[in-house]
């Protein structure tokens, strides 16, 4: 069970603070550690709902007085949980956050006021793009407020008008015997008021799809599976709601040199057997160009050389990874006369060396039979 902090301490208040105080405080750390403002950290994520439970707790009266008196197992006794993620944060302080990030300006003519719904959009990005970050231009497909209308549904110079069946109640009773059963009123679904002259550029449905641009700052140092959210950018809401959100999904393509391993970016260079027998210097390409490496004496396959900080940006800390260069040693092929005979010498002379060794090791293991 993980120990949680005290809620006055993780808004910084007093105890006996306001709750304009309080909300005060919210909104700082909620701007601060807004996941649009801090992608993929996960401290800032921790932090943001650890801002957002008590700010929950402590903005309500109720909640408060039982934490003040019991604290954290009281409110448990309660069935309060927290939070389980970004949505349930934003769906509950939907009228906070529009006020701290002015979402669209709202409309309380209608009591529906139903928030957009959240889009996707798959974003591919190149290699090198996701490495230092790139600002591109998306055009996503989805429902805008109507500009004719702006939303109100009705065509230029109407006005919504009361249900006549209803009355603008929005429900119809039905008697039946001793009771009246109260049901939404068909005329108007609930609205509590019709159209009776329909916009006719969105028929009446107060919004229209649209194709739309909307240029994205990718960070660098996002990977596959990170995820953006563009606050407002998505459909747009009902009845003077607020827009929903655009989240952007990142893929990022394979490298055909490269590849990634958490920030470090790994590299296999090819080198002859000679090389690494002998050693050698050679140029190896970089993600921000090339430069010279020393291959060791004695490489052995799969041996690897690191160049610090020649890697992928990361996204928690700033910090670059490392590039790490290994090596594969080739075995020649279509060898010249020259270069067979010159290698079968060389293997005579290997197999002394080693021929030596062995009468060595079996002397040695006689010799030690004997005793
Ligand atoms: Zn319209
Ligand atoms: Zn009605």
């Amino acid at each position: 069970m993980t120990i949680k902090r005290d809620y006055y301490e993780v808004l910084g208040v007093a105890r006996d603070a306001s709750t304009t105080r309080i909300k005060a405080a919210y909104r700082k750390l909620a701007l601060k550690y807004h996941p649009d403002r801090n992608p993929g950290d996960k401290e800032a994520e921790e932090k943001f709902k650890e801002a957002a439970e008590a700010y929950n707790v402590l903005s309500d009266p109720q909640k408060r007085q039982i934490y003040d008196q019991y604290g954290h197992q009281g409110l448990e006794g309660q069935g309060f949980s927290g939070f389980g993620g970004f949505e349930d944060i934003f769906s509950s302080f939907s009228d906070i956050f529009e006020d701290f990030f002015g979402f669209g300006s709202r409309n309380h003519s209608g009591s529906r006021a139903r928030r957009g719904s959240d889009l996707r959009y798959d974003l591919t990005l190149e290699f090198l793009d996701a490495a230092f970050g790139v600002e591109t231009e998306i055009e996503v497909e989805k429902y805008s407020t109507c500009p004719s209308c702006q939303g109100s549904q009705c065509a230029p110079g109407a006005q919504p008008e009361t249900c006549p069946q209803c009355r603008g109640a929005g429900q119809v009773g039905r008697s039946q015997g001793f009771f009246t059963i109260r049901t939404t009123c068909p005329q108007c679904r609930g609205q509590g008021r019709v159209i009776t002259r329909p916009c006719e550029e969105c028929g009446g449905a107060g919004r229209i799809m649209v194709t739309k641009k909307v240029s994205v700052k990718i960070p660098a140092g996002v990977d596959s599976g990170s995820r953006l959210r563009l606050a407002g950018e998505g459909e747009a809401g009902s009845y003077g709601g607020p827009p929903g959100d655009l989240y952007v999904f990142i893929h990022v393509k394979p490298h055909e040199f490269f590849m990634r391993d958490e920030n470090n970016v790994v590299c296999k260079v090819p080198i002859s057997f000679v090389q690494a027998a002998l050693g050698d210097e050679i140029s190896v390409p970089t993600l921000e160009g090339e430069t010279k490496v020393k291959i060791p004496r004695g490489t052995q396959p799969g041996d690897v050389v690191s160049l610090p900080g020649q890697g992928i940006v990361s996204l928690r800390n700033g910090r670059r990874g490392d590039q790490i260069i290994q090596f594969t040693v080739k075995t020649p092929t279509n060898l010249t006369k020259k270069q067979e005979a010159l290698l079968k010498e060389f293997a005579r002379l290997e197999e002394k060396k080693l021929s030596t060794k062995l009468k060595n090791f079996l002397k040695a293991g006689v010799s030690r039979a004997a005793h």
